[in-house]
């Protein structure tokens, strides 16, 4: 008989737009758009984030607020819908629950994995703590270990390892360079090529 299945999916760039990149907007801060897209060292990309902030004042709440007004991708609700009618499903993020729990309201509150925000008294962000080094990919050969048939899906460099620890693993709208560097992730540009495929490779009806 065929194991049961479980999708795990990023957030960012799969389920709702990139926070970073709207906070740049909002903000005109240039250098808050750098994500992991193009700054492969989570770390290195997150030190840097708190410093910009730092230096131009801005707290949790600031944040927040411009979160607040984020909502899914178009079509991202019906996805999930879809989704966890046929299978369950997990959200694997290195976001912060802080930064994502206005965006998982308008969700329906899947269960999601991350990280978590350090904020001091006056809304200032003091530090990040994530909750282990890549947990994407533990996350997934942790189910695999409780024997699920697992699928995933995600945009970025910081989703590759998952992809590649999963059963099978896809590749939604990533930049153009992505998909060069690993070739062996199918690229889906769409939630219904997206459905396809995971009903194929989880043979959901
Ligand atoms: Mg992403």
């Amino acid at each position: 008989m065929q194991k049961p299945v479980i999708v795990c999916l990023d957030l960012e760039g799969v389920l709702v737009p990139e926070i970073w990149i709207n906070v740049a907007l909002k903000t005109s801060i240039e250098e808050l758009k750098i994500t992991t897209r193009e700054m492969p060292d989570y770390d290195a990309l997150m030190t840097r984030r708190l410093t910009i902030l730092d230096q131009h004042k801005l707290t949790i709440h600031d944040i927040q607020s411009v979160i607040d007004k984020m909502g899914p991708l178009e079509g991202a609700v019906d996805f999930v819908a879809w989704l966890r009618e046929r299978c369950q499903m997990i959200i694997l993020s290195d976001t912060f629950y802080q930064f994502a729990h206005p965006l998982m309201r308008q969700l329906g509150f899947p269960t999601i994995f991350c990280n978590q925000l350090e904020i001091d008294h006056a809304g200032r962000i003091v530090s990040f703590h994530m909750r282990m080094p890549n947990q994407k990919k533990h996350s997934v050969a942790a189910l695999k270990s409780l024997n699920f048939h697992v699928l995933a899906a995600g945009d970025a460099y910081n989703d590759t390892a998952m992809l590649g620890e999963a059963h099978a693993g896809f590749f939604f709208c990533p930049p153009d360079h992505l998909p060069k560097e690993f070739p062996q992730f199918p690229v889906t540009k769409t939630y219904e090529e997206l459905k396809m495929h995971f009903a194929q490779a989880g043979n959901l009806k």
